[in-house]
C-alpha cells in the first residue's frame, strides 16, 4: 500500500518564502483580513499543511471499471463516485492522512473519461466534435498533445496566491481581439508551428514541472494559458504523478461544457475565473464565442455551489463597457455568488486587434474604474484585499 504523500518544507523553501515576503509584503499581510481567511479556509489550510489537497484525497478513493465501459457507464460511475468523494471530504485531516492510494482510483476514472471525450472533443462549448486522439484539430488547433510555453514562480498574481507555480499552456479556445497573451493564445496559429514555440509534455513531464515549482516555493499550481481547458486530460492525468500537498488552481476563461467541468470540479481546490462580458453579444463581438454570459454564469454557479467555492473572479474593466458588462456581472455575483472575492482590474490596454474597435482602443478612465468599484461597494462585494 502506498501512503498519501505529504510535502516536507525544506530550509531552502523557507528562505525563498522569506524573500518573496520582502518582494511582495502584501502576500502575507493579506491574510490579516479575517473575511478573506473565512472565505478561503481550505486553501489556507493546505498552505499550513492542516488540510489535504483534493487530488490527493481523490487518489485514495477506489474506482473499479474496465475498457468495456461505455462513456455513459463512466459518466454514471463518475456521478456516483463524486457523491462518495464529497462525503470523504468531511473526514478529519488526521484520518485522511492515514488513507492509502487506491490502485484504481478517482483520478484514473476522470482521466479515462477525459480521454474518451477527446475522441469527439467537447471540452469547451465550441463543441468542435473532432477526434483529437487521431490527430484531428478543432478551433484550438490542438490534437491530443499538450504544449507548455513556460512554467515559473509568478509574483504578479493576487496577493493570497503568490508565489504561484504557474504553468502556461499554448493555445486557447477563445479569440479575444485584445488578448494580452496573443503570442501564446492566437498568433502562433498563423504559422502553425507549435513545436517551435512550446514544449510538448506528457502527463509525467507535466507532474515533474509541478513538483519542481513546489520545490522552488510555489504555494499553488496554477494552470493557465492560452487556456487550460483544451488540456484537461493531461492535467487530470498528471495528478496521478504529482506528490505534494499543494493547491490545484484553475485559471481560465471558464467556457467549459458541463461535462468537462464535471471532470475537474472535485479535484480543483481553488478557482481563478476570468469574467469579462456581462452579456452574450459583447462575448460574441470581442471574444468570438456564442452564449458567453449564459455559459460563464452557469459554470460560476456550479463551482460556487458544488465545487470548493473558494474563488477569486478576475474582472477586467473594459472601456465603454461599464453599463453593459461590469454592472451586470457585479449584480450576478452579489445575488448568486456570495462567497467569492473579486479582483476588479483597471489595467486593460489595447493590444493585438483592438485598433479595429475604436470603442475599446483606449485604457479605461479613472472615472470608469471608480464607477465600477463604487457599484461593487454598494452591493457589498469583497474586492479590496485582492484588487
Ligand atoms: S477544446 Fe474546445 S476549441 Fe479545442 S477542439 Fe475541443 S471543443 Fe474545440
Amino acid at each position: 500500500m502506498v501512503p498519501l504523500a505529504i510535502t516536507i518544507i525544506t530550509t531552502n523553501v523557507y528562505i525563498l518564502f522569506m524573500v518573496f515576503r520582502i518582494l511582495r509584503p502584501d502576500s502575507s499581510l493579506v491574510w490579516n483580513n479575517k473575511e478573506l481567511r473565512k472565505r478561503f479556509p481550505r486553501y489556507r489550510g493546505i498552505i499550513d499543511d492542516k488540510e489535504v489537497a483534493r487530488y490527493i484525497i481523490a487518489k485514495s478513493l477506489c474506482c473499479e471499471f474496465d475498457s468495456n465501459y461505455t462513456i455513459e457507464d463512466l459518466e454514471k460511475l463518475l456521478e456516483e463516485k463524486s457523491r462518495e468523494f464529497n462525503e470523504l471530504l468531511k473526514t478529519s485531516t488526521e484520518e485522511i492522512k492515514k488513507r492509502n492510494v487506491a490502485s484504481k482510483n478517482f483520478i484514473d476514472l476522470t482521466e479515462q473519461l477525459a480521454l474518451r471525450y477527446l475522441e469527439d472533443c467537447m471540452f469547451c462549448e465550441r463543441q468542435c466534435s473532432v477526434n483529437r486522439i487521431t490527430g484531428e484539430k478543432g478551433f484550438c488547433l490542438l490534437s491530443k498533445d499538450s504544449y507548455v510555453s513556460s512554467a515559473f514562480l509568478h509574483m504578479g498574481e493576487e496577493a493570497p496566491l503568490i508565489p504561484s507555480g504557474t504553468i502556461f499552456f499554448q493555445s486557447c479556445n477563445f479569440g479575444c481581439v485584445f488578448c494580452q497573451n496573443y503570442d501564446i493564445s492566437q498568433k502562433w496559429k498563423e504559422s502553425k508551428k507549435i513545436e517551435d514555440l512550446a514544449q510538448k509534455v506528457d502527463v509525467k513531464q507535466l507532474a515533474a514541472l509541478a513538483d519542481r515549482l513546489v520545490e522552488k516555493g510555489a504555494i499553488n499550481i496554477n494552470y493557465v494559458g492560452g487556456d487550460p481547458i483544451p488540456n484537461i486530460h493531461a492535467i487530470v492525468g498528471s495528478l496521478q504523478h504529482q506528490t505534494s500537498n499543494i493547491t490545484q488552481l484553475w485559471n481560465s476563461n471558464f467556457y467549459l461544457t458541463n461535462k468537462a467541468l464535471s471532470l475537474i470540479i472535485d479535484l480543483i481546490d481553488f478557482w481563478l475565473p476570468d469574467w469579462k462580458w456581462g452579456n452574450n453579444e459583447c462575448g460574441k463581438k470581442y471574444s468570438g464565442i456564442d452564449k458567453y454570459f449564459d455559459v460563464i454564469a452557469r459554470n460560476h454557479k456550479r463551482i460556487h455551489d458544488e465545487g470548493s467555492g473558494e474563488i477569486i473572479i478576475r474582472h477586467l474593466i473594459m472601456p465603454n463597457h461599464v453599463e453593459c458588462c461590469s454592472k451586470p456581472i457585479l449584480d450576478f455575483v452579489s445575488k448568486e455568488l456570495p462567497k467569492v472575492v473579486m479582483n476588479l482590474m483597471g489595467q486593460y490596454r489595447p493590444e493585438w486587434k483592438s485598433f479595429k474597435y475604436p470603442e475599446i482602443n483606449r485604457r479605461p478612465t479613472m472615472e470608469e474604474i471608480h464607477e465600477v468599484k463604487n457599484y461593487a461597494d454598494d452591493l457589498g462585494i469583497l474586492y479590496e484585499p485582492v484588487s
